[in-house]
């Protein structure tokens, strides 16, 4: 093999291979340069070419910097490219030596964690997902010199150091004192990305990865932080310096050749025609709502309207672009509250498993992107900003679990509200303007504030979010441990299957059990296998996701509408204020929409209408039900006040106005007084509410037993 790769003449043959497959990209590069600057040549066409293409294709893998020179080389021998500027000069060889040679759609990928010692020097292609971007800028790469007698000297920079020539290069001259002249000197664009391995890559639980790349010249600015790219590149190592010294480390990063960025969403998921005709055949099977909210986390006993709302959330509802410019979100976001110990986080951390570019993160996560985006000062970008992607970034187009919500930091609570309904972060900061996308849906657990879900204190505080950041949600789900001995009984029972199934495994691995054989551990662990396996199921949704998209038929239309007047009316006849806001409506649509994805369906039905009225019904049940009057009150999630507090507000102002007339201020006694006696409130909600309005700052004490109003 190797006495063959010493036969080619290299750039011989690079030419021939460029003028039989490149001759119209060249000819055009040399039209367009400086505006055009790459040349891109695709590593399956050179692969394709014959013998000497799959020469030249494992020389560039293995030498790739020469390789890149024979081409240039190929190129101005060959008299590939050439032009004359407007005088008559020939310009050439600027332009040979001002391109880029690229390539792209090499067949085989190195995974980030894999990269050793034995990848240095070597050409390498990683997939990833942007985790950081900085900002664009010029980089010196020759420097020029000028001495005070007016000599030039010039210098090529290395990366990263900046070097002065010691003397003056002038034979005659000794001058020392060299300045740099920037508009002689030779900048090229330059840019730092950090890229982390792709959620999918990682089995179970794994941190991911990191790599960063180094990009110049025409591809810098190209991507944003949460792009899913291919770095094509050559791997390079630099020593590591801790506190000035030189280190025996070297770390390493790509010098990057190309970029490609991967635009199928579901791409990573493989459907053969198989596979598709399985799930054209589950698709058909009635029970397959039930089977599919089954297969979602087996181990976890019970909880089927979550794991329903879940699966529906999975399948998600239809984005709509329309024509106006406007985009409706079609991604569901669910809000698990509950006391802790009730598996929320489990269902999370199972959920990231099935479903597809699936982001697992906590709220009080330690990275500086947190949920969304920053904008940081750091290493990478050598003191130039850069912007980090969040978990909502990472997760585009996938879904992001987000455990722990009620910690999150102040800054992620504010911009996921535009996160979640615009699915979209700006950023504006310094040199930093982008707006990053994050199509993705919301998977939240919470837990209350005081450790248990308390029904009548109103939401919003317990988990410690606004209100408006919980109307975004489509579900909010209070998930109660109630002592219930049945329940109880059945839970104990499963979990302990689970484990003594478990047990049996591990057992059995160290002193086999006689005539356990694989039949014997299937049924042992039937209880908590899932009915559709993961991977089946992933294929599914992304089946899904890709092929179907339903439309709402007039009946199922009918029934939405009415269940949403119906909701709207139940405060008609009281002065009550909006109790349901059209979000509930568009959360209706949505879910249906989902829900007839899950038959395969192209209208969504009577069926699907009725499915997802019961899981809103019971969702809303739970969170709005204001006991105190015994009606829904979304106003509960809305604004965190319900109506016969709002109504008790509203009384108490009154009252205090009354008996401060002329005075200036009342009593607090005959305050309270009035409210018990002719408004029949207890004393203590009376007492309550005046303390909560004098920390909230609408009623002042201006002496220790007076109130009045601000
Ligand atoms: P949370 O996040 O709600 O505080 P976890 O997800 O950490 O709770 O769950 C605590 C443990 O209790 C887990 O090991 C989980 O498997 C178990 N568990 C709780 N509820 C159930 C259930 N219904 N079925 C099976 N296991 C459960
Ligand atoms: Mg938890």
């Amino acid at each position: 093999m190797a006495a063959e790769l010493e036969i080619i003449d290299r750039s011989e043959e690079w030419g021939v291979f460029l003028k039989k497959k490149y001759k119209t990209d060249l000819n055009k590069l040399a039209r367009e340069y400086p505006y055009t600057k790459s040349l891109t040549i695709g590593y399956d066409v050179l692969e394709g070419y014959g013998k000497t293409g799959t020469i030249l294709a494992d020389e560039l893998l293995e030498r790739p910097g020469k390789t890149l020179e024979d081409i240039r080389d190929a190129i101005r021998t060959g008299h590939l490219i050439s032009r004359k500027d407007r005088e008559g000069n020939d310009i050439s060889e600027d332009i040979i030596t001002g391109i880029n040679i690229r390539f792209i759609h090499l067949p085989r990928k190195t995974q980030i964690r894999d990269i050793r010692a034995e990848h240095i020097n070597k050409f390498v292609s990683v997939d990833g997902i942007i985790r950081r971007v900085t900002e664009v800028r010029p980089r010196l790469v020759i420097g020029a010199f000028r001495c005070p007698a007016g000599h030039f000297t010039y210098k090529a920079q290395d990366y990263g150091t900046y070097t002065e020539p010691d003397v003056c290069g002038n034979a005659e001259c000794t001058q020392k004192k060299l300045e740099l002249v920037q508009n002689r000197s030779t900048f090229i664009d330059s840019q730092k990305l950090r890229i982390q391995e792709t959620p999918e890559g990682l089995r179970g639980g794994e941190q991911p990865q990191n790599i960063d790349i180094d990009i110049v010249d025409d591809i810098c600015g190209i991507v944003s932080p949460g792009d899913r790219v291919i770095v094509n590149g050559i791997l390079r190592s630099v020593q590591r310096i801790t506190a000035g010294q030189k280190s025996t480390v070297f770390d390493l990063f790509v010098e990057c050749n190309s970029i490609e960025i991967s635009i199928k969403e579901f791409e990573e998921v493989n459907i053969s025609e198989e596979d598709e005709e399985t799930i054209k055949d589950m698709a058909t099977d009635p029970g397959v709502y039930g089977k599919i909210a089954r297969s979602i986390a087996p181990t976890i006993y019970g909880n089927d309207e979550v794991k329903e709302a879940i699966a529906l959330q999975m399948f998600g509802g239809i984005a709509k672009e329309m024509p106006d410019g406007s985009s409706l979100r079609g991604d569901i976001h669910v809000l698990l509250v509950g006391d802790p110990g009730i598996a929320k986080s489990q269902l999370l951390r199972y959920v990231i498993k099935l479903a597809p570019r699936g982001i697992y993160t906590s709220g009080k996560s330690a990275s500086s992107a947190g949920l969304t985006a920053a904008a940081v000062k750091d290493d990478l970008g050598d003191g130039r900003w850069t912007l980090e992607a969040g978990a909502l970034v990472l997760a585009d187009k996938g879904i992001a679990a987000v455990d722990e919500m009620d910690k999150m930091q102040k800054d992620d609570r504010s911009s996921l509200h535009e996160a979640m309904e615009q699915q979209s972060i700006s950023v504006a900061k310094a040199g930093i303007n982008a707006t990053l996308r994050t199509r993705c849906s919301l998977l939240g657990a919470a837990n209350p504030k005081l450790g248990r879900f308390d029904e009548f204190s109103n939401i919003s505080e317990q988990v410690n979010m606004p209100p408006s950041l919980l109307s975004r949600f489509d579900l909010i789900f209070i998930m109660k441990d109630k002592p219930d001995a049945v329940r109880d009984l059945n839970i104990a029972n499963h979990i302990l299957k689970s484990h003594m199934a478990g047990e049996k495994i591990m057992h059995h691995k160290k002193h086999p059990i006689p005539g356990a054989d694989d039949e014997y551990f299937k049924r042992e662990l039937a209880p908590v296998m899932p009915e559709i396996d993961a991977v089946l199921l992933r294929k599914y949704l992304a089946y899904a996701k890709r092929n179907c998209f339903p439309m709402l038929t007039d009946d199922a239309k009918e029934i939405l509408v009415q269940y949403y007047q119906n909701l709207r009316s139940v405060a008609i006849d009281s002065d009550k204020p909006v109790p349901v806001t059209a979000r509930q409506l568009e959360a209706l649509v949505r879910l249906a929409e989902a829900s007839a994805r899950v038959r395969l369906a192209d209208e969504i039905d009577v069926d699907d209408a009725k499915r997802v009225v019961k899981i809103v019904d019971t969702c809303l049940k739970q969170v709005a039900y204001d006991p105190a009057s015994g009606t829904i009150d979304i106003d509960r999630v809305a604004t965190g006040i319900t109506k016969s507090s709002r109504d008790m507000t509203r009384i108490l102002r009154e009252t205090i106005k009354i008996l401060a007339e002329g005075a200036g201020s009342a009593k607090i006694d005959n305050v309270i007084d009035t409210m018990v006696s002719q408004h029949k409130y207890g004393k203590d909600e009376v007492e309550k509410l005046l303390d909560k309005l004098k920390r909230s700052g609408d009623i002042i004490s201006p002496r220790n037993d007076t109130v009045k109003l601000l």
